[in-house]
């Protein structure tokens, strides 16, 4: 979806002379296009840092540039880092620290002093470490060598998460109607939400978009329609039903390129004018990279969107999810998601149906038509953005999906199926302790670590559920970062 770009910053000094930077210069080059190669994004070599001047000037350009999405910075030599202060302390932009080296084993005859000085990182990647330990700098720090796969997947992942913070930052979110009533997880500051997240949440009246799907022509429709029949299995006699979720998807999505937004939300307690609640147009917008929240739930929206955009070629696996019911059979307990309609085709194992079903809830006249399908098996996590009051909090469980272990075909909705860790009841009281609402964006492509820097970068709490959490550990922890997060 972006053309986005990031840029490779190679710490020297001159006090080893024309010959080392010209080496220096190379080999950076060298390892930036070879590294491009393995990563999502290109990685430009920009500078071999030397002074205090080239440094500010960069920064400068970085937050300038949309297309530079963050900078990757190393050590070849040392770099004294008194000489990084005004450009760093400056920078808009997310950050990480590659500590690597060009070569990777010590060569036993060729090394002397001269093979020192040049080959540096070790000393100069502590000098740089400090100094943006010191600035209490936002940064990701990954070590290894630079040709290592491992390395490069830690790269490439960082990658996506920074641009995740660049879509996060321009985020923004069409709101049809107001929250459920009386819902309390789905509220939420949105001013502060602004500040910390880039999200500009708005408002549009339905009739707006009753208004939009009047202008809908039957050509339009029937074009959708095809493309529904290339992609799904027509699982219901009742094509207009379907024609009817085509001509909401097409007037969503024009509202949405009119305004530049790329989540929505909706709610079924306001569907003043619409025959029915948006299922299988939601679903498929949702396919198409948009967020979207159930209940009026903004946060959630927004989050699906942000995770979706930091998954694989700008589009991944991730999809709105709701907690929905337990199985708690000794030794094999799982939760069951689900939501009334709309859950994520990308979630989806094999080819989703086209059903139509009474929906017991809102007022839909008619029986809408939604995408039936189960999840696949595979690690995902569920993450949860709450307003702790004065704060944001990013929840994060990892979970292991399974195929659904009962064939429920009674259920007319797409549903997933998982064990949380670090069990399904522990992984339910951390879950609850940690005040996690019941919407989630359920993500096969975004794992912990990347929620994880993503929260970092945008100066938000981060919880993560994982197979070592405990109750009461977490609980400590939760304590803790409340008295962190009021002082800061
Ligand atoms: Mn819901």
């Amino acid at each position: 979806m972006e053309n986005y770009e990031f840029w490779f910053v190679v710490g020297s000094q001159s006090l080893y002379g024309p010959e080392v930077l010209e080496t220096v210069e190379r080999r950076a080059r060298e390892m930036a296009a070879e590294l491009a190669q393995a990563l999502p994004f290109p990685l430009v070599y920009k500078v071999t840092a030397k002074t205090n001047g080239e440094i500010s000037a960069l920064v400068r350009e970085a937050n300038y540039q949309e297309r530079c999405a963050g900078i990757v910075a190393w050590c070849h030599t040392f770099s004294p880092s008194k000489m990084w202060i005004n450009g760093l302390a400056g920078l808009q932009k997310p950050y990480c620290h590659l500590a690597t080296q060009y070569n990777r084993e010590i060569p036993n005859d060729e090394i002397d002093m001269d093979f020192m000085n040049l080959n540096q990182a070790a000393h100069g990647d502590r000098e740089h470490g400090f100094l943006a330990a010191r600035l209490r700098m936002p940064r990701k720090v990954i070590a290894g060598h630079w040709q290592d796969r491992s390395v490069r997947d830690r790269l490439g992942r960082w990658m996506r998460t920074a641009v995740g913070a660049a879509v996060s930052r321009g985020m923004k979110v069409m709101r049809f109607g107001d929250n459920m009533r009386e819902v309390a997880v789905t509220e939420g500051d949105k001013v502060e939400a602004q500040i910390k997240l880039g999200w500009q949440v708005n408002t549009w009246a339905v009739g707006d978009l009753v208004r939009e799907m009047d202008a809908v022509t039957e050509a339009d429709t029937g074009a959708l329609m095809a493309q529904y029949q290339s992609r799904y299995d027509m699982a219901t006699d009742k094509l207009d039903h379907v024609r009817y979720q085509a001509r909401e998807e097409i007037a969503i999505r024009r509202m949405l390129e009119r305004e530049g937004c790329r989540a929505f939300t909706n709610t079924f307690q306001d569907l003043y004018g619409m025959e029915q609640l948006p299922g299988l147009a939601t679903q498929s917008l949702m396919a198409q990279g948009y967020g979207y929240g159930g209940e009026g739930d903004w946060k959630a929206a927004a989050m699906t969107a942000v995770m979706k955009a930091m998954g694989e070629g700008g589009n991944g696996a991730s999809g709105f999810m709701e907690d929905y019911t337990y199985h708690l059979a000794q030794g094999g307990e799982y939760s069951l998601g689900a939501h009334m309609l709309e859950v994520c085709p990308s979630l989806a194992q094999g080819r989703p149906r086209i059903e139509t079903h009474p929906l017991g809830i809102g007022m839909n006249e008619k029986d809408p038509a939604r995408l039936v399908f189960e999840g696949r098996a595979g690690d995902a996590v569920v993450a949860s953005l709450i307003d702790m009051g004065g704060r944001l909090r990013l929840i994060c469980q990892d979970i292991h999906c399974v195929k659904p272990i009962l064939p429920m075909p009674n259920l007319p909705v797409a549903r997933v199926m998982w064990r949380p860790e670090p069990s399904l009841t522990a992984g339910v009281e951390c879950w609850i302790t940690a005040g996690g609402a019941h919407h989630t964006v359920l993500s096969y492509d975004v794992d912990g670590e990347m929620l994880r820097d993503w929260a970092r970068i945008m100066d938000i709490e981060f919880v993560h559920i994982t197979r070592d959490t405990t109750v009461e550990g977490l609980e400590r922890e939760l304590f803790w970062n409340d008295l962190a997060w009021k002082l800061k």
